[in-house]
């Protein structure tokens, strides 16, 4: 019998729940909330499982998504000696009933377990600690070592490869509980883990305060070529890596492998995601050479200080001025609020959500503070016995408190959560409009600029405009926010001078756009509402050969 892995993500299906009651949020509708229509449905695929199956020295499978028969199905038909399951903290219900399973019918397989979920065992519940005691192996770290050494024991095979493979699967962004896709991303990782220790951050207390390498700054580049060939029509690429601009040195390596490829005039720009302390160490200039296009930006708060006591050294800068200066150039942000802080009462909370709204993010999310086992803010609310008695994993979801709350009611703080959505919504529109308006404002900044980088960048913004011109023109249909009316009227003003032509054409057509799109979210809300269901993510079932 050849060796062989299952690689699989937690089974579905997941609860039919209305957004805002949604603990797992799986399409990130966060970041478009309140936007009717223009809400995306974003579907990220478990990268981690790919990667991981991609990068071992024995054949493996991943299922994503299966339902319980797919997945027992699978392992009564695939022969697998190892099992091994990514999770997050509340999928771990899910999990435990998948072990059980195994365990039960085929004893002889070993399991694996490992993501973020894992951060759960750094504490005593009874769901995981039924799981912890059903498992072979925990993987708490990257991933790939503890696999190769696993194989190595189990088979004797070594693993030769030198340089990590990524082919991951693009990202899905299509209208709200739908699958008519508006755009796709190429998935690249660069590195895991964070160096910044953040208090409440999961992700840098996973990996100990420390940054884990995965790519070089030229191996990156080479990853977005290949991907670049193998979807010639995707012209966006999301690079995971929770502070990109961290390591100047690797980020150089890769501006210049971009700038001096076709890619530079492609009209490919980047998502990455970037402390605000690291993006103070590059240009704007830099950071179009780079071909960055949007930039996740953790503004967690506005307050001074809310960001001293809670340590926040990578909020060190003036983030309202980034936010004007990159949309000035045309670069989106997705902006991330954080509500609940303890040296926060009402009134400070309150500020921040204005000023957060005024900031007009392009995409956002907004939550409440919440405390994830293993991270330092766990360790105080747990030693100041905050933690809610009736704490349970499998309901540990992110649109809701964990912690008795020191300033304000949970009400209060959830209640400010969605008003400062509805006010985000108001001031700058949905996304198509605030995208065009970064896109439109952009272009004329640096149309007018002698560097031929900028002159470049504003060639790729003018191709870019009337596709989202349609859509932002339509959107005044459906939304009233005085100063979204504002921008909106200023914007179209100077867009009617550019292009005189497209903007006669928007008047005419938009009625019909508007139609269509009402349709579209009518379609989408109907399916959802009679489907038994809801809206579950995509199966997928992927074979890799070593
Ligand atoms: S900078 Fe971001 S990823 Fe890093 S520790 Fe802070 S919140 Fe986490």
């Amino acid at each position: 019998m050849k060796p062989k892995i299952l690689f699989a993500s937690p089974i579905g299906p997941y609860t039919k729940l209305a957004l805002k009651e949604d603990p797992i949020d799986f399409f990130y509708y966060r970041n478009t909330f309140g936007q009717k229509m223009f809400q995306l449905r974003s579907f990220q695929s478990w990268h981690s499982l790919h990667f991981l199956a991609q990068n071992i020295a024995v054949d493996s499978v991943v299922l994503e998504n299966p339902t319980m028969k797919i997945f027992q199905k699978e392992i009564h038909n695939g022969e697998y000696e190892i099992i091994a399951i990514g999770f997050t903290i509340l999928l771990t219900k899910k999990v435990l009933e998948m072990v059980e399973w195994i365990k039960l019918n085929f004893p002889a397989i070993e399991i694996v377990i490992g993501g973020y979920g894992t951060a759960v065992f750094t504490e005593s519940f009874e769901t995981s600690d039924k799981l912890k005691n059903m498992v072979n192996y925990i993987s708490y770290g990257e991933g790939l070592e503890l696999m190769n050494s696993i194989i190595k024991h189990k088979w004797n095979i070594n693993n030769n490869n030198k340089v990590l493979r990524q082919d991951l699967l693009p990202a899905k962004n299509s209208f709200f509980r739908t699958h008519i896709e508006i755009f796709q991303q190429i998935v690249l990782v660069g590195g895991l883990g964070c160096v910044f220790g953040c208090s409440f951050c999961a992700t840098s207390s996973q990996f100990n305060k420390k940054y884990i390498p995965l790519f070089t700054g030229k191996q990156l580049f080479d990853s977005l070529c290949e991907q670049r060939k193998k979807h010639p029509t995707i012209k966006s690429a999301i690079i995971y890596d929770e502070d990109f601009l961290l390591n100047r040195r690797q980020v150089l390596e890769f501006i210049e492998c971009f700038k001096n490829s076709e890619l530079q005039n492609s009209g490919m720009l980047l998502t990455i995601f970037a402390s605000l302390k690291s993006l103070l160490n590059f240009s704007r200039e830099e950071l179009i050479d780079c071909g960055v296009g949007s930039i996740f930006i953790g503004v967690e708060s506005l307050s001074e200080e809310v960001l001293k006591r809670e340590g926040l050294t990578k909020r060190k800068g003036e983030v309202e001025d980034i936010f004007r200066q990159l949309h000035s150039y045309g670069i989106n942000t997705i902006g991330s609020l954080i509500i609940g802080w303890d040296s926060q009462n009402l009134m400070l909370a309150k500020s921040d959500s204005e000023r957060f709204i005024n900031m007009n993010p392009t995409f956002y999310q907004v939550v409440p503070l919440h405390i994830v086992p293993g991270t330092k803010l766990w360790d105080e609310m747990k030693l100041a016995e905050r933690v809610l008695p009736n704490y349970k994993v499998e309901f540990d979801g992110i649109t809701d408190f964990n912690f008795e709350a020191k300033s304000f009611s949970h009400h209060e703080a959830r209640d400010l959560v969605f008003k400062t959505y509805d006010g985000l919504v108001k001031e700058g529109g949905p996304w198509p409009f605030r995208f065009f308006e970064n896109l439109l404002y952009g272009y004329l900044n640096l149309k007018e600029k002698n560097e031929a980088n900028l002159f470049n960048r504003a060639k790729i913004y003018k191709s870019m405009l009337p596709a989202t011109f349609i859509l932002a023109f339509a959107s005044r249909y459906f939304f009233f926010g005085k100063n979204y009316r504002y921008r909106w009227n200023q914007s179209m003003r100077k867009f009617i001078k550019h292009s005189p032509m497209l903007f006669f054409l928007g008047t005419v057509i938009s009625p019909f756009v508007a139609f269509l799109l009402l349709v579209i979210w009518f379609y989408g809300n109907i399916k959802f509402l009679f489907s038994r269901k809801g809206d579950q993510p995509d199966f997928i079932r992927r074979e890799y050969f070593s």
